[in-house]
């Protein structure tokens, strides 16, 4: 049977330098049950080393987490890589180390890195600089996301900057995206009962919370069999009557 799950796939945890130090694990899962959120995904800017904590909070309290990165491919655009499971997470980011520049954080200009445990101990700062580019194009991490099973979504695609519009001025048609996510107060989007603007892909919104209180301020609501990341994908497709139901930013439904 088909049921509504309310998803915020765009989550920081205090590892990103530009986010807020209380985005524990505990805390983010906390505010997500209290927010009545159902799915999130963790999206650190070219790490996962907190996901495994949010992931084994989550499953204690019932809340689907799925492990993923936002990647800034050499382009300057934002992607968020999302996985199935762990396993192919942890080999995708051992790629993305890779193909890091070596370049050391200076916690004084773009902020600390903080890998925590459960209760949020700090348990190392990553001393790599992780809000920059890797050597990777738009077209080679999505093809390598694929081949562990996982799949893209442009980021904030029409936001001003590390966006495809901003970019590169348009959707590439020959990429075949699953969905794009929409920034937040996107001239694109129109309140529910209004035209939607013209484009053919699915479209999620989320918080791309960087501090606390963002988390599930805007999230999709989609109709699936079990909250799993072949089931978002199936809703993106339109198959077997998984869909996204509606988007809401800030209260008011998008649809
Ligand atoms: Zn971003
Ligand atoms: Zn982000």
């Amino acid at each position: 049977m088909l049921k509504e799950y309310f998803a915020d796939l765009h989550i920081h945890t205090c590892l990103s330098p530009c986010a807020d130090l209380d985005l524990s694990p505990r805390e983010i899962v906390e505010r997500a049950k209290k927010e009545r959120l159902t799915i999130i995904a963790i999206t650190d800017h070219n790490t996962a080393q907190n996901v495994r904590v949010v992931m084994a909070l989550g499953e204690q309290r019932g809340l689907k987490v799925i492990p993923g990165m936002e990647v800034q491919t050499r382009e300057e655009i934002h992607l968020l890589t999302l996985f199935p499971d762990w396993p192919p997470t942890a080999a995708w980011e051992e790629e993305i180390y890779r193909r890091l520049p070596d370049m050391r954080n200076d916690p004084g200009i773009f902020g600390d890195q903080p890998v925590v445990d459960e209760e949020g101990n700090i348990l190392k700062f990553e001393e790599r600089m992780l809000l920059t580019s890797i050597d990777l194009s738009l077209e080679e991490v999505k093809q390598r996301v694929e081949q562990h099973g996982g799949l893209i979504i442009p980021s904030h695609f029409d936001k001003g900057s590390f966006s495809l519009i901003s970019q590169l001025g348009l959707i590439p048609q020959d990429l075949e995206l699953e969905a794009l996510e929409m920034s937040r107060k996107s001239p694109l989007r129109k309140p529910a009962g209004m035209a939607e603007a013209s484009s053919s892909l699915p479209r999620i919104i989320s918080s791309d919370a960087h501090r606390l209180e963002d988390i599930g301020s805007a999230y999709t609501v989609f109709l699936l069999g079990e909250p799993s990341l072949e089931e978002l994908r199936m809703a993106f497709r339109g198959q077997a009557g998984r869909r996204i139901v509606k988007r809401v930013d800030g209260g008011v439904i998008y649809l």
